[in-house]
């Protein structure tokens, strides 16, 4: 498969962006301009600009991108010196601190870093020259202006360098295609995008908020989203029981010295919290839950009869995100990660990462995600983002291909997507809207296991070392819960739904009858909200259909003399009156089987 970076279509949005930025410096000439990248789907472009954009200013940036493109300008690429390149971009502060990273090397001119020697290139078009490495497309004319749009009509905010202590810059993103029909089939998907979008949703629904005074990316978990995510934990809580994994419960901060010896620390020193002291020892917030577990292995002497053992812990971790990149729940602050250790002998390696795979199908189909993919991530030729020798390296390796064969796993092998302590078998599954989201992960580690002096006593009575498998299946409980919303767009499952069954009485003579209802469904477990408010019946159906319930119960004068209730669902559907009786066997029925339909 084409890179992407090395795609035409990268090409044409690179281009666009800078035919964007001529754009918009032809309309604000004292603007300055910080950094336009391709990114997936399109691409955007940053500004200082001197007052707010208003939607008409968009509008007309656009119309000048198209004329500025059918003029056909061809992109010349020049070699510069810094010292040439701070003289073309004088009036530019952002570019020239660009320039100075890049005369100092180690960053490119996006300011992320890199260990390759940069030099220092522009590309000009028309009448717009701007700091790129490329590549671009030879002339505007190999864009194609009618599949070129600005795609958020309210520009966004976004800090220089993502840093917040920087300046707060106006991001305009734009995508571009090679063909209108492209272009709008993917514009339909952007509003598809944004109806799902799992903060809108999470809103709506009632599911979970942020406060500023609480602290960035720091979610708060509201009644309906905790009803949720308690029934996504206690459904693997049961399906791991019932696999031999035990529960395991450790606090939230440790000593440093312990993540010095696993290794993480200081490698990780830029996604962590700062140690703080506790009686004259340092702390931190724990950033993974692996060391605690490896300490409960080491409370005991281990015999080989006790292997394997199957440890599972709903871990909350903390890893720092910079402000500018936290995003709803799919990027906070401190997270809960379904985590569990498995300690193995070499020979039950291979059993215990399959039962590990055969779990995450399991789930998986459960919850209707049957479109994935499964990626081996090694090491990649520079190894000081690692720990361990390669002999361990190797074996684990071997270990996880060979299992993934013969499971008839279709998988890519990538470089550079490793542990720092071992290689792994990620899945990634592609969502409603065919977005990728990488969510389980399987590894296997020699590493951590020899840092620890790990051992159990072996069949021929000496001392062996464990292999640790470290596995999460819903990865972080957060991030999932966000995928789960776009995915069913909010309407979940009904075994998963916060609210199962609304109530709606026609009358206020049909409350009573109706509260007779909710109290038999409320022993049987259903979660039951009753809506004896003064509207309208088409408001209160409305309401009930937008908050996603599967079923609203409806009851009139002839529903209460039969015992009955007339059912709809979601949908719209009208499933007419049946006995209250009739209505429970046939809900419990799609509930218990944690069906993904409602029929
Ligand atoms: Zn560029
Ligand atoms: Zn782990």
């Amino acid at each position: 498969m084409e890179r992407y970076e090395e795609s035409q279509l990268y090409r044409i949005r690179h281009s666009t962006a800078h035919v964007m930025a001529q754009a918009v410096l032809e309309k604000f000439p004292s603007a300055k301009i910080a950094i336009g990248p391709p990114i997936e789907d399109g691409f955007y472009y940053d500004f200082d600009l001197p007052r707010p954009l208003t939607e008409e200013d968009l509008a007309e940036i656009e119309q000048r991108m198209r004329v500025i493109i059918r003029e056909g300008h061809p992109f010349a690429r020049r070699e510069v010196s810094a010292d040439e390149a701070r003289d073309l971009f004088q009036d530019q502060p952002y570019k020239i601190e660009l320039i100075d990273g890049l005369e100092a090397g180690g960053v490119d001119e996006y300011g992320e870093k890199t260990d390759e020697a940069v030099v220092i290139s522009t590309y000009k078009q028309d009448t717009f020259e701007d700091l790129c490495r490329g590549p671009h497309v030879a002339d505007t004319s190999e864009i194609n202006p009618d599949a070129v749009s600005i795609t958020f009509k309210a520009p966004a905010g976004a800090y220089w360098r993502g840093d917040e202590n920087r300046e707060m810059l106006t991001r305009i993103y734009g995508t571009a295609w090679q063909t209108p029909d492209q272009l709008a089939e993917y514009l339909e998907l952007l509003e598809e995008a944004k109806r799902r979008d799992h903060r809108k949703l999470g809103q709506d629904l009632d599911l979970f908020t942020f406060s500023q005074e609480v602290g960035k990316g720091l979610p708060l978990w509201k009644p309906k989203g905790a009803i949720l995510r308690d029934l996504l934990e206690r459904f693997l809580r049961d399906e791991q029981l019932g696999r031999g994994y035990e529960p395991v419960i450790t606090p939230h901060i440790a000593r440093v010295a312990l993540y010095e010896t696993s290794g993480h620390y200081p490698y990780y020193s830029d996604s962590q919290y700062s140690p703080f002291e506790v009686e004259g020892d340092l702390f931190m917030l724990k950033p993974m839950n692996c060391p605690h577990h490896v300490h409960i292995y080491k409370s005991e002497l281990h015999s080989y009869r006790d292997l394997p053992l199957r440890w599972a812990e709903f871990g909350t971790v903390y890893r720092y995100e910079k402000s500018g990149e936290l995003h709803g729940l799919t990027r906070v602050r401190g997270f809960t990660q379904d985590d569990a250790h498995l300690f193995v002998t070499p020979e039950q390696l291979e059993e215990e990462f399959l039962g590990v795979v055969d779990l995450i199908e399991f789930i998986y189909n459960s919850l209707g995600l049957t479109d994935y993919r499964a990626r081996v991530g090694i090491r990649d030729a520079e190894g000081d983002k690692y720990v361990g020798d390669d002999k361990g390296w190797a074996l684990a390796t071997e270990a996880i291909i060979a299992a993934a064969d013969k499971r008839g796993l279709t998988y890519t092998v990538e470089e550079g997507e490793a542990a720092f302590y071992g290689p792994k078998l990620d899945f990634i599954i592609r969502d409603a809207l065919k977005r990728e989201w990488q969510i389980s992960t399987v590894q296997v580690d020699y590493n951590l296991p020899q840092r620890f002096e790990l051992e159990y006593v072996g069949e021929d009575n000496e001392r062996h070392q464990p292999i640790m498998i470290h596995r999460a299946l819903y990865g972080s409980l957060e991030r999932f819960v966000a995928v789960l919303i776009e995915h069913y767009a909010g309407a979940f499952p009904a075994w998963l739904s916060p609210v199962q069954v609304r109530l709606i009485p026609i009358a206020d003579r049909h409350v009573d009858y109706m509260n007779g209802v909710a109290t038999k469904l409320r022993a049987l477990g259903f979660r039951v909200e009753l809506d004896a408010s003064q509207g309208r019946m088409g408001g209160k159906i409305r309401e009930a259909t937008m908050q996603k319930i599967p079923w609203m119960l409806i009851a009139g004068d002839r529903d209460v003399e039969a015992g009955a209730v007339s059912v709809r669902l979601r949908s719209g559907e009208d499933l007419g009156a049946m006995p209250v009786a009739n209505f429970i066997d046939y809900a419990r029925q799609i509930v218990d089987s944690k069906s993904l339909e409602l029929q």
